[in-house]
């Protein structure tokens, strides 16, 4: 396979006038060396936000052995491919076909569960097994999180006890998962959530095996950089540790963004500038979902070399004809872009390739390999001072 040296040299040798997304496998190997040797306990790899088959078989290459599935599409996708992969169905809402599929077919033995009714659901599909991990998924505050998850699923503290003492009944090992928010911008998100995951297993009176932390774990945006990944593993686990579990008792997480946001970049073309705003063909319905919709801040960089005069602030319009396909930004570019010219936007290996649509025919994009690093990264070691950082807690 060919490896450009970098996005500039992408625009060189194809002068594209689709999207490209230009892949990093060294950085994911990277994120997935380093959360396979440092947080401490199982990291399994929310697939929902890249489950492109090259990814996922970097992060099995590099010691990511655990996969968090949330349909039957993403169990046999990751099945299909990795035929030793542990695999974890952690939507707590699934059909019966799918748990039946998942457990008899793919040997799927942990699911998720936030009411009765699923564990009813979850009993019966499976016949009764007697070797299932079940883990219940518990309601906890978003509020530290750029993009909420606390509105949708997990049960209350209030129902939290009987439904741990009837899960207890209908499982081998007994779990406790959550989900702090996308992108935490602190570890005291998961302090708070698993104080709660203390008050619940006190109440419940029941012997739990496994806690399972989620997702959450931050990347670097502009306007958004976290403080290290070290801090949040250290907190993590002090408090896992004084948690009243099972001697034998595990810890898991389930990082998506974290483990692949690194992974790639996207080259666009300006189709057409009006003032301060560029029309670019890809958008809402392409990679760029998050910037529209949550006007999520992706870095960017002018790929011409001749632009001289200094950064300004952009807004972008996609390609469809649709209003809603505007991402307000602002992203910074050098002040005479025009049209013609080419733009590379960072960190769209999470949430970005992956949510990709067809819409109004616009959406296809080649994958190349660059050599080059990340616009960004939590990996070169560097330790910013958060104090330093006014968006995030200081730790002190
Ligand atoms: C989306 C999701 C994740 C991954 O979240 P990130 O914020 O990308 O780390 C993990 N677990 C569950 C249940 C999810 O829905």
């Amino acid at each position: 396979m060919h490896i450009y040296p970098d996005a500039k040299a992408v625009v060189r040798a194809l002068a594209p006038d689709e999207p490209v997304i230009c892949n990093r496998p060294q950085a994911a190997a990277r994120a997935a060396r380093f959360f396979a040797e440092n947080f401490p306990g199982k990291s399994m790899y929310a697939v929902k936000a890249n489950p492109s088959p090259e990814l996922l078989q970097i992060l099995w290459d590099s010691g990511i052995t655990h996969f968090d599935v949330a349909s039957i599409a993403e169990v046999r996708l990751v099945r299909g491919l990795l035929p030793e992969a542990t695999l974890c169905f952690m939507h707590p809402v699934k059909t019966k076909s799918a748990i039946a599929e998942a457990y008899k077919v793919h040997g799927v033995r942990t699911f998720s569960l936030d009411t009765h009714d699923e564990l009813a659901k979850i009993v019966e599909a499976t016949e009764g097994a007697q070797d299932l991990n079940l883990l219940v998924r518990l309601r906890v505050s978003s509020e530290h999180s750029e993009l909420s998850l606390a509105a949708k699923f997990g049960t209350d503290l209030i129902d939290a006890g009987s439904l741990l003492q009837a899960t207890r009944q209908h499982c081998d090992a007994l779990g406790i998962c959550f989900h702090v928010g996308s992108q935490a911008m602190t570890p005291f998100a998961y302090v708070q959530a698993l104080e709660r995951v203390r008050v619940a297993i006190v109440e419940a009176a029941v012997t739990v095996d496994i806690i399972d932390v989620g997702g959450g774990f931050p990347s670097s945006y502009p306007g958004m950089e976290p403080p290290p990944l070290e801090d949040y593993f250290a907190l993590i686990h002090r408090h896992f540790e004084a948690l009243p579990i099972s001697y034998s008792g595990e810890l898991w997480a389930e990082p998506g963004r974290a483990l692949c946001a690194e992974y790639s970049s996207m080259i666009v073309k300006v189709e057409k500038r009006r003032s301060d705003e560029l029309y670019i063909n890809d958008g809402a319905y392409g990679a760029l979902f998050d910037a529209a919709h949550v006007a999520w801040r992706f870095p960017v960089r002018a790929l011409e070399d001749d632009l001289t005069q200094p950064l300004e602030e952009f807004a972008f319009y996609g390609p469809t004809c649709d209003d809603a396909d505007y991402m307000k930004g602002p992203f910074m570019l050098p002040a005479d872009i025009q049209a013609g010219d080419f733009i590379e936007i960072g960190m769209l290996g999470a949430y970005g390739a992956a949510m990709k649509t067809r819409f109004n025919g616009f959406g296809v994009a080649e994958a190349v390999v660059v050599a080059d690093e990340p616009m960004a990264s939590l990996y070169t070691g560097e330790r910013k001072d958060p104090r330093a950082s006014d968006n995030v807690v200081s730790l002190r």
